[in-house]
């Protein structure tokens, strides 16, 4: 079950088309995985569209019949709208295959190759072009990213899987972000590890134990 959401705040400048990128694309991320999420959305959508009919009502009575049509159609649900169909679905470490939620999927031919790191630790990273950089994060059963806080922001989808940070547990679907605010030390002890998809906008900062030798050459990875 999902049980971190976008804030509603976030969710309206989502749906209204003002979020920041790097949001916008996390929050798309999450909506493909989150049925709550994705009403509140569509809710907020036909809001935002009412409100904009009823000033161009006050403005042009005439106009009531094409009102009423273009109410339809924003309303209609969403399966009647045609989507675009993503060739790769999945990613592929090691063997194993993971369905990506729509929004990644195509960003699959902008992912590098995998490389291991420290900690049972995966990462794969992803071009996002003029949003910046993200990663494809992978820890097996007993990974972990050494403890830290962030200069910046991280936000962070589980794609797959579940691990806990010290902080909260988390599954597939929840949703993250994660500031200067938080000092944490994510891990997995799942059977089948956690993939998460994820979007640092500064390097991370170690905070704990030998990993602050790290500190220096933090933004090579984790970022
Ligand atoms: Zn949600």
């Amino acid at each position: 079950m999902i049980n971190f959401h976008p804030m509603f705040t976030d969710l309206q400048l989502f749906a209204a088309g003002n979020c920041q990128p790097a949001m916008s694309l996390m929050i798309s991320a999450h909506i493909d995985m989150c049925p709550k999420c994705k009403k509140s959305c569509e809710e907020i959508q036909i809001q935002l569209a009412s409100d904009v009919f009823k000033q161009t009502e006050i403005a042009e009575p005439l106009g009531k019949h094409y009102i009423s049509m273009m109410s339809e159609i924003t309303s209609l649900p969403s399966a009647y709208r045609i989507a675009p169909v993503e060739d790769v679905t999945s990613i592929e470490l090691d063997g194993k295959f993971f369905e990506l939620p729509r929004t990644l999927r195509r960003h699959v031919k902008n992912t590098g190759n995998w490389s291991r790191l420290v900690g049972k630790l995966w990462q794969a990273p992803v071009d996002l072009g003029e949003i910046g950089r993200a990663n494809f994060m992978y820890m097996e059963k007993g990974g972990r990213v050494p403890e830290h806080t962030h200069k910046g922001t991280e936000f962070t989808l589980v794609v797959n899987g579940q691990y806990g940070d010290g902080i909260s547990e988390y599954e597939s679907g929840d949703f993250t972000v994660m500031d200067s605010h938080h000092n944490h030390l994510p891990h997995s002890q799942a059977d089948d590890g956690c993939l998460v998809f994820t979007i640092i906008d500064q390097p991370l900062h170690f905070t704990a134990g030998i990993a602050r030798l790290l500190n220096p050459f933090s933004h090579l990875f984790f970022k």
